[in-house]
């Protein structure tokens, strides 16, 4: 039986029974550690980074960098990786960055992003050194002066620009329109607006421009017509107000495998289409390429990760619906209630079976929408005690878990080098009630 498995760190075990996961086999994880499970193979994230700052520094003939946006996934053994592998990371919230600072990130190398940013949230970046703020809109902007001023220092500040492209995405994870709840539009000239109103401010320096269109692109041709707008505004600002863009963030959105149907993304091709591109097009207008930035979340961890499940219960509906109950659900992993995310599943300890029921794998939660993935195929035997795996969770899975119906949030296990280790820890009952007051 030869079958997709969506990435090269997945494979099956010599006597064809049970799914292996960088190597290891699952079924013995599943037992070593119990279910609900998150695995991550961290030598997957690695080359995941290794292959980015190989293909930028290709591309842009080293005058580029690539930052980490940790929402993707965001925990303490993550940012030693990324410092480990000189990668920056983006943060959306004091959270991201306290646990970024409490894994020895350095600061300076972060980004803070967020379209609202508490006076206090920009209190504590500013308090701890951050690198960069990602300015969303005015009041932000006018809160990092007003801070910046109070300390005696001079902030850097990207501005996120809406360059008006419309990714051809999921509605909900289309961030690059002109209604975009982020971000300076450049058609309403709110974009130019905001330059002038920085450039005037004492204690910020603009250090370049963000922007940041879509998610699950797998061709460079959003990138491009990003760039050209992106860059056609660059040059203007230039002309007009002298303004030099020294840094130019093109945002994150590559894509991953889910399904066998999904394309496998030409990394290096792409990111080499998008440097030629840039070059061009500068050239055309007559200015420096500034130093580029990706902020790739989803594409560095993705289908680094994992998540075991064991099987509870099936309840066959004759001439209805087929129904799998496995014991986590859309606390572990909303993405499906979210935005029907499609998912690749097999049962981990039998591969050899044939695939051949149609079934709708539920979560426990009290929530006809606690679905994993309807319609896919496991084995017609397939119950108690059984796990099956889900293919692709290394991103936004344990970032967006919740606790509700007080489930626990299940621990992720690094997989390394042939050996496993946990990362964090499985929450217990005793942690559920931790912030009860008495
Ligand atoms: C979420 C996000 C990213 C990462 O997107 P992926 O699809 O995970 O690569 C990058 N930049 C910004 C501003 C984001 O909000």
């Amino acid at each position: 039986m030869t079958r997709d498995l969506l990435c090269e760190n997945v494979s099956v075990s010599e006597d064809g029974q049970h799914l292996l996961f960088a190597g290891q086999d699952t079924t013995t994880l599943a037992a070593q550690y119990g279910t609900p499970l998150y695995l991550m193979d961290e030598d997957r994230i690695r080359n995941c980074c290794r292959a980015y700052k190989t293909a930028v520094v290709a591309a842009f003939d080293g005058n580029a960098q690539v930052l980490y946006a940790s929402k993707a996934s965001s925990f303490k053994r993550i940012y030693e990786i990324m410092r480990e592998e000189g990668m920056g990371v983006d943060v959306v919230s004091v959270g991201e960055m306290y646990t970024a600072l409490k894994a020895g990130f350095p600061m300076s190398q972060a980004y803070f992003h967020s379209n609202n940013k508490t006076d206090a949230d920009i209190a504590f970046a500013m308090e701890h050194g951050i690198g960069y703020f990602v300015v969303d809109n005015e009041e932000e902007l006018f809160a990092i002066e007003r801070e910046a001023a109070a300390r005696g220092i001079r902030q850097s500040v990207l501005l996120r620009i809406t360059p008006g492209i419309d990714p051809h995405t999921f509605e909900a994870v289309s961030t690059g329109k002109v209604d975009s709840k982020f971000g300076f539009a450049i058609e309403t000239g709110a974009a130019e607006d905001i330059l002038l109103k920085a450039l005037a401010m004492p204690h910020v320096d603009i250090a370049g421009l963000h922007c940041h269109v879509g998610s699950q692109v797998f061709d460079a041709e959003v990138f491009l017509l990003t760039a050209d707008v992106m860059l056609t505004f660059i040059a203007e600002m230039q002309t007009r107000h002298g303004f030099t863009t020294k840094l130019f963030d093109i945002g994150g959105g590559f894509g991953v495998r889910y399904l066998p149907s999904d394309p496998i993304l030409d990394l290096h091709g792409c990111i080499a289409e998008i440097g030629d591109f840039m070059k061009t097009k500068a050239a055309a207008l007559g200015i420096t390429l500034p130093k580029i930035s990706f902020e790739p979340g989803r594409s560095i961890v993705a289908d680094a990760g994992m998540t075991l499940y064991t099987v509870g219960n099936v309840k066959c509906i004759p001439d209805f619906i087929n129904y799998v109950s496995v014991d986590g659900g859309m606390t572990d992993n909303i993405r499906y209630a979210l935005y029907t995310a499609p998912y690749t599943l097999f049962q981990a300890n039998a591969m050899n079976h044939p695939h051949d029921m149609t079934c709708t794998v539920v979560g426990r939660c009290c929530e006809s929408g606690d679905i994993i993935q309807p319609d896919v195929k496991l084995p017609s035997n397939i119950g108690r005690g059984d796990v099956v795996a889900v293919l692709t969770t290394g991103a936004y899975h344990y970032s967006m878990a919740s606790n509700y119906n007080r489930l626990t949030r299940p621990p992720i296990v690094m997989l390394a080098n042939g050996e496993s280790y946990v990362a964090v820890r499985r929450e217990t009952i005793d942690d559920l009630i931790a912030l009860d007051v008495e």
